[in-house]
């Protein structure tokens, strides 16, 4: 079985260098992109990882920030595009709450021609969802829940595979004691560290509602994590993956990820 974790964006809200922080979970059977970034950004990257819109299966959208959204409201234009064009189009099953479905459809509304927009549903199959709840893509359990985000209504999910492994996103929230039952035991867990402590003066997280990698290595231990992937983060330390390996491993013994753009994570 042939599984991959191919990061389209690592940045957070501002980046000056990265994309916003999305991915896609690929395996044999399906194609999930977790979050879409801000812009049309999206379609430079999964033209450079070679995955053509069409291919994506499954969009979860953790939370309806600019820098997570937008991203679809292009994606949906292409599927449209491709589906005037003549090519075969699965609709693509979105998985949402009700705000971030809400402001989804009403940007596609405000932005798009009318006959495009007429031809959402053909494209998409919206699904809302209110946590915890559950559900099955193809032989791969799916939960998802509250994060527990103290300024947004966010969603987080735990891929069960057939095999055992587990995946758990906290979107862009950190791993913090309101969701640490979550992450507990995950094989890989995926979620937002700002910036190192070290820098914590310069980047000042605290105030956004963030976290640092030394805060989230020190839950993650707690939490009994195998791999922790850390993204949506500040872009402008230079040697940044060596800088943040170093404050995780002060904390945390398990296999602490920092990806770049692009990155595939076989798992
Ligand atoms: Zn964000």
């Amino acid at each position: 079985m042939t599984r991959n974790i191919i990061m389209l964006g690592t940045g957070s809200a501002l980046p000056v260098s990265n994309y916003h922080a999305c991915y896609i979970v690929r395996t044999n059977s399906f194609t999930l992109l977790s979050d879409a970034g801000g812009g049309n950004g999206i379609l430079s990257n999964l033209n450079t990882a070679g995955i053509a819109p069409t291919e994506i299966t499954h969009l979860i959208l953790s939370h309806t920030h600019t820098d997570h959204i937008f991203g679809a409201v292009w994606l949906i234009r292409v599927l449209i595009n491709s589906y005037f064009n003549g090519s075969k189009v699965n609709r693509l099953r979105v998985y949402a709450n009700q705000q971030t479905a809400n402001a989804l459809i009403e940007i596609c509304r405000l932005t798009f021609l009318e006959s495009y927009f007429s031809e959402i549903d053909t494209v998409i199959d919206l699904h809302i969802i209110n946590p915890p709840e559950t559900d099955k893509i193809e032989d791969c359990k799916i939960r998802f829940f509250d994060v527990g985000s103290e300024n947004v209504c966010q969603m987080g999910f735990r891929l069960s595979f057939a095999d055992g492994t587990t995946f758990v996103s906290l979107g862009d929230e950190a791993l913090t004691d309101r969701n640490l039952y979550e992450a507990s035991g995950a094989d890989y867990l995926i979620c937002g560290a700002f910036c190192r402590y070290a820098d914590r003066d310069t980047f000042k997280p605290y105030e956004k509602h963030h976290f640092t990698v030394k805060d989230v290595a020190m839950n993650a231990a707690k939490a009994k994590v195998k791999n922790l992937i850390l993204y949506h983060s500040e872009d402008k330390t230079a040697d940044k993956t060596n800088k943040y390996h170093a404050e995780a491993a002060e904390f945390y013994n398990g296999n602490a990820i920092i990806p770049k753009d692009l990155d595939i994570i076989s798992f």
